[in-house]
């Protein structure tokens, strides 16, 4: 089958590249971030402003959209793409980590999983075979293989067990692959480097279109989840796309960046925005604090998005302790737009062969105001 993605590496930069991912519904440049649709939609934003910011692609939960309002509604309109409204490229995770992460109850067995929905408590089940089926009907550009994603810490029995039922997966589902729909395939292993790269041998050996590390940013420390990314990266093949799953922290981002990672997505954008903590050119800042009270300056100075451009300090502070909608269209705005324009710069650097002292000057400010406990909740 002919693939229905062709990806392009444009610069290099040590081992950090930019590129160019076409699909049929629009390209995307990398690296790349993908603000995440949950529920068929990013958390506050119109599929028209996702546009304006930026955003070239976005991801979709199976693992949701399957629960609610489920596959065969989704299939019954038109797709996932026309159920939304966005005629961009989507690429839909497995459900894999939310079967592993949010279920109550999980049941491995040899072609799947059963699990309990955290939404009513009740039982289903999803292996490789459900997994390409509900991603088909969704319709997405990009799909995953379902993966059993391991949990931390585990023995090295227990994730070599765990791999190998994820390569078994990994086969099936590229065998169920979809018409239209580009494949990728997800590396796990724990914290092990020869587990990480007997899964990346497995998989390779399979065939993919794109490469994903999956299973990190699982409760291991993280200096171990930076030793993964280091070591995982740079095996991953050149000439195809690699995706660190769910991990968006700055810090975490620049050492995948500079290990030759091109996609990632992660709800910190999102999330934070919603719980009143905004990334800024000098730092994160929690919007709630007392000393913005009548701060009539702008969120960012150095901030070209609407949020920024009109509003004070106060004026978010104000809508966030009052707890209206428009905080979380304003924080959200704010938080994405620097997201797209950090990648944006991020590329520039790496194009002109720059990315260390882009790099440097990030973990600067990065340290200069670390996050804490409150921020973050
Ligand atoms: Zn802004």
């Amino acid at each position: 089958m002919v693939s229905m993605l062709r990806f392009e590496v444009l610069n290099e930069d040590g081992s950090s590249r930019t590129g160019i991912l076409s699909l049929a519904r629009g390209c995307i440049h990398t690296p790349a971030f993908m603000p995440v649709g949950t529920n068929a939609t990013v958390k506050a934003m119109s599929p028209d402003e996702l546009k304006e910011i930026g955003a070239e692609i976005i991801l979709g939960n199976t693992y949701h959209l399957y629960l609610r309002p489920g596959h065969g509604i989704i299939r019954a309109v038109g797709g996932l793409h026309r159920f939304m409204n966005w005629d961009l490229p989507i690429l839909t995770d497995s459900g894999g980590f939310q079967v592993y992460s949010l279920s109550a109850l999980r049941v491995i067995e040899e072609n799947g999983v059963h699990f309990r929905s955290h939404v009513d408590g009740s039982m289903h089940f999803i292996g490789p075979a459900e997994a390409m089926e509900i991603q088909r009907a969704l319709g997405s550009d990009i799909a995953m293989v379902f993966d059993d994603c391991t949990p931390y810490p585990a023995t090295y029995e227990y994730a070599l067990d765990s791999l190998k039922r994820t390569l078994k997966w990994a086969r099936m589902c590229r065998e169920f692959r979809n018409e239209g729909q580009a494949l990728f395939g997800i590396v796990q292993g724990s914290t092990y480097r020869e587990l990480r790269t007997m899964s990346i041998e497995g998989l390779l050996g399979i065939g993919f279109d794109g490469y994903a590390v999956g299973g990190l940013s699982v409760g291991e420390p993280k200096e171990v989840m930076h030793e993964m990314i280091r070591f995982t990266g740079p095996l991953l093949p050149a000439d195809k796309p690699r995706y660190l799953m769910g991990i968006g922290d700055f810090t975490d981002v620049l050492v995948a960046v500079e290990s030759g990672v091109d996609m990632f997505d992660c709800v910190m954008p999102t999330r934070n925005a919603r719980n009143g903590t905004l990334f800024t050119s000098t730092g994160r800042i929690s919007i709630k604090r007392t000393e913005y009270k009548a701060d009539k300056g702008p969120l960012d100075p150095n901030c070209k998005c609407s949020t920024c451009t009109h509003y004070s300090r106060a004026y978010l502070r104000h809508l966030f302790l009052t707890r209206e909608i428009l905080s979380m269209r304003l924080n959200t705005m704010h938080n994405l737009y620097f997201y797209m324009d950090f990648f944006r710069k991020m590329r520039d650097a790496i194009a002109s062969g720059k990315f260390s002292e882009f790099r440097k000057r990030w973990e600067a400010v990065l340290a200069s105001r670390p996050e804490t406990e409150e921020e973050i909740s």
